[in-house]
């Protein structure tokens, strides 16, 4: 890029020759009007409002895409231009309402501030007015055609950005609008109600339904971390009189401006009538209302009585991946330093402890290899065992805007999910196939010479091991396996192999599986075959499911490490917590929840406090979980509402949401970010790390925090990773761990130059089959998975009217061919049945899976896939296996 010298307004400027005028008089503070401009999107020049007289030209030019030239000299607000620009304004008014008074958008409308600026009230012909009906089908927002300018923003906010497609801009002239294709309804089109087209409307045209009357200028602005999926989208929450009214998203890293529904719509839990607002203590077989000091002394009384007369090992802990990490640290801290067991676990174990256990193995660290924003740049792009776009949707379109610069994508998965339909190569695979299918991958690779052969030599180990295994898994063997074309097999092999940087994405696809450890490796193996690991925009990239799963992990709320993945059976360890936190530590290793679920079943674990967490949903063969939870002498439950495993509890704790709290959560791409108080906690809520120092405090341990902020002081002083990391540091933006010290900017990309375990490992893992595979009695294959319009165990979603509006209830994805053989229609009532339990839901017939495979959401309650599940967990990280079961059909 070169250098150039400018003149605007009569300043001279020396600018990049990549610049607009635009872009160089921001320079200056230079402020140019536009509509239709959006950094993120290279200058359109729709709405010409932006017009600006460079000396020498024959007419005005768009300063949004006309780049500067050396000598330029450019006049933003010479009398041409004002006249023009007023001329533009007066036009677009012509034929828009004039109804300020009561328009929402008033305080935040361009139209209306550039009006106001450039004195323009009124259109000069007097003409007719649009007369569009108004689209109100979408459950969050709404389409007013009428103020509408033309701009095109939002098409191409949806377009190229959000890379859904769902709107166009048709008709020309007068008629000239904004809609779905063939105007059939935003409700009927393919929008995935992001809002992302809302954000960009700089009029009155798409905007927030909502039930409280707001403007802008009447709400505070709250800075803050979606409390949903764990790519941890910035977002401003906006607060009038104590209540979260509205969200909006905020342009900075990592999702750039971008939300998905529930981010964006999904805020109302927050102020929901049925929050808990009281302790409850239960009372003759009832949950009645009590005192805090009610609830605390019962507690504390349970604890210490059951540790004198049991040991401490008789109490566990769950903690929670939706909490922030200053109470998962106090909370693994409650558990070893004074209750004096390290019997904590939490839901990572249901989702990523195969993560943990195989990346930590092969690499050193079980983290996400890469930063969300190198992508972009990726050259190809494998996605395994994800459904990207509905579980983690933001980096779904990161994915997309990467296809859009010309990136190729592979993505293998038992359902044609939505990347399916953009991908060079497509491998549908039977669930539970992932290491055969990765095998078969590296098998070619080999075979074709495509290895990274000096980067393996340099960097990796364990290489002749993997090639004899290797061996056999021929694209023809492999493909019967995992149901695909051999020549598929080949083709993603290559596209992978050959690419200069080639990021993986995998979620729990992989991981929830009796195997699921293996096919971490795998993953870690292919990856490593072809020198992918510790470049920028390549990797193995897990994406952890909730909003602070790693958050959670890196605190220590695991049976074997304390914070920062410090292992309780190495004595170093041990001695360093025990001065930090000047006590004596039980190194004996704790319980995962497969375990602690059945010690509850066995009378080994007596006590159980469960922070957060709802395994009444959400852990494998519910009705094994009852049974266990119901023997337990005592069940505490700390959360935000009575859930299905709060009902079950002895005494039950309100707690405060991400809205009525401090801290920090840890996003997937292992940033840890600002969780910021918006509004104060209704009732007698209390934030989650005042509930546990005060359990602390009245168990013996004398230790207070003022604020969060210190406990993460105290994190810092412990868990390297984050010893650079403190509230003020990551004021205006995260710091991506491992951040040593204070002077440390963060780490995008692991592994740059050295592995964290010196070299890396190949681990060489064979094929296993699925531990429950169909028979004459369960015909049929069940996995479970995530939507994109419900979270977890609906706890928050579940509150939330346009979601149940829009995905009311369970269902059971059946492929045609399958439904004919049971003579089953649409929508046909049936009973589900595995060896462990049954549930009813309705079918839906679609091509989308393959014949003798069925799928179920895990979210609903009411008809719970957990049910089915099969808890067999693999033996290295004890993750149950949700991906494959048997199952069998009955019209019900
Ligand atoms: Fe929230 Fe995840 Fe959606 Fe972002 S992608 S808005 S973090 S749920």
């Amino acid at each position: 890029m070169k250098e150039l010298n400018v003149v605007i307004n009569g300043n001279e400027l020396k600018v990049n020759s990549s610049l607009t005028i635009l872009q160089a008089a921001e320079k200056l503070n230079i402020d140019i009007p536009t509509f239709c401009n959006d950094k993120r999107l290279i200058g359109h020049g729709a709405c010409r409002i932006c017009v600006c007289e460079v000396a020498g030209a024959r007419s005005l030019v768009p300063a949004c895409t006309a780049p500067v030239a050396e000598g330029m000299v450019i006049y933003t607000h010479s009398e041409t231009v004002i006249k023009t620009r007023k001329e533009i304004l007066e036009l677009m008014i012509e034929n828009h309402p004039l109804d300020c008074l009561t328009c929402t958008k008033t305080g935040s409308c361009k139209l209306q501030d550039y009006c106001y600026e450039y004195d323009i009230t009124e259109g000069p012909f007097h003409g007719e007015k649009k007369k569009y009906p108004i689209d109100d089908t979408n459950e969050f927002y709404y389409a007013d055609q009428n103020k509408c300018i033309s701009c095109g923003k939002c098409v191409r906010v949806c377009n190229e950005l959000q890379c859904t497609g769902a709107i166009g801009q048709y008709e020309r002239g007068f008629e000239t609008h904004v809609g779905a294709p063939f105007d059939i309804g935003l409700k009927d089109s393919i929008c995935v109600s992001c809002g992302n087209c809302v954000a960009a409307c700089p009029v009155g045209a798409l905007m927030p339904k909502s039930k409280e009357k707001f403007r802008q200028f009447d709400v505070k602005k709250v800075r803050t971390t979606c409390a949903y999926c764990g790519v941890g989208c910035q977002m401003d929450l906006l607060v009038k009189n104590n209540k979260v009214v509205g969200v909006e998203p905020a342009d900075v890293i990592p999702n750039d401006g971008l939300l998905c529904v529930k981010g964006r719509f999904a805020y109302k839990f927050i102020d929901h009538p049925d929050r808990l607002k009281t302790p409850l203590i239960r009372k003759n077989g009832v949950l009645v209302e009590a005192t805090w000091d009610e609830a605390y002394d019962l507690i504390t009384s349970k604890m210490i009585s059951t540790k004198e007369n049991f040991g401490a090992n008789a109490i566990a802990g769950l903690s929670s991946a939706r909490c922030t990490n200053e109470e998962n640290y106090l909370f693994q801290k409650l558990f070893r330093a004074v209750i004096g067991t390290n019997n904590i676990d939490h839901c990572a174990r249901l989702c990523h402890a195969s993560t943990v256990a195989g990346l930590a193995t092969t690499l050193g660290s079980g983290a996400m290899t890469n930063g969300i924003h190198e992508t972009i740049n990726s050259d190809v792009i494998f996605v395994i065992g994800s459904n990207t776009t509905e579980t983690h949707p933001v980096i779904g379109a990161k994915i997309k805007q990467a296809l859009l610069k010309g990136a190729k994508l592979i993505v293998a998965e038992p359902r044609k999910i939505e990347l399916a339909k953009s991908a060079d190569v497509f491998l549908q695979i039977t669930p539970g196939t992932n290491v055969a299918l990765l095998n078969g991958m590296m098998h070619v690779i080999i075979e074709e010479g495509l290895q990274a052969k000096e980067y393996i030599d340099e960097r990796v180990e364990g290489y002749e091991g993997l090639e004899k295994i290797l061996k056999d898994y021929t694209p023809e063997k492999v493909a019967l396996i995992c149901g695909v074309d051999p020549e598929d097999i080949k083709r993603a092999a290559r596209l992978y192999a050959n690419a200069p940087k080639a990021s993986l994405f995998y979620a729990m696809g992989v991981t929830q599986h009796s195997t699921g450890t293996y096919g971490v490796m795998s993953t870690s193996n292919l990856a490593l075959l072809c020198g992918n690991i510790g470049i920028e925009s390549g990797g193995v990239n897990p994406l952890r499911g909730q909003n602070n799963v790693q958050g959670a992990c890196d605190m220590g709320c695991l049976p074997g490490d304390l914070p920062g993945y410090q292992k309780i059976l190495n004595p170093e360890a041990i001695q360093k917590f025990e001065r930090a936190w000047d006590v004596k530590l039980s190194t004996k290793m704790g319980l995962t929840i497969p375990e602690i679920i059945n010690g509850a079943d066995s009378g080994e674990v007596k006590v159980l406090y469960i922070m957060g967490e709802n395994p009444m949903v959400s852990d494998p063969d519910i009705n094994h979980v009852k049974h266990a939870l119901k023997k337990l002498d005592f069940l505490v439950v700390q959360d935000i509402f009575l859930t299905e495993t709060a009902e079950l509890a002895d005494v039950v704790l309100p707690a405060a949401s991400f809205a009525e709290k401090d801290g920090t959560f840890t996003s997937t791409e292992r940033r840890v970010q600002l969780v910021r108080k918006a509004v104060s906690p209704i009732g007698e809520i209390k934030a989650d790390w005042t509930i546990l120092m005060e359990l602390m405090n009245r168990m013996g341990y004398k230790k207070t925090y003022a604020h969060p902020s210190e406990i993460m002081d105290e994190i810092a002083g412990v868990n390297p990773a984050y010893g650079g990391i403190s509230f003020d540091r990551i004021q205006e933006e995260g710091l991506q761990w491992p951040c040593p010290t204070k002077d440390h900017l963060g780490t995008s990309y692991l592994h740059k130059g050295k592995f964290a375990r010196g070299k890396a490992l190949f681990m060489a893992v064979d094929y296993a089959k699925s531990a429950e595979l169909p028979d004459e009695d369960y015909p049929f294959i069940l996995t479970t998975g995530r939507i994109l319009y419900h979270y977890h165990t609906r706890t928050m979603t579940g509150k939330i009217e346009g979601l149940n509006k829009i995905a009311p209830e369970s269902y059971l994805e059946m492929n045609p061919a399958t439904a004919n053989k049971l003579k089953l229609e649409d929508e046909t009532h049936v009973k589900v049945s595995s060896r462990r339990g049954e549930v009813l839901t309705k079918v839906r017939i679609t091509d989308i899976i393959e014949e003798n495979v069925l799928f179920m959401p895990f979210h609903f309650a009411e008809s719970a896939a957990n049910y089915l599940t099969n808890p067999v967990f693999d033996p290295i990280a004890k993750i149950p296996e949700f991906k494959v079961c048997a199952v069998k059909i009955e019209r019900s």
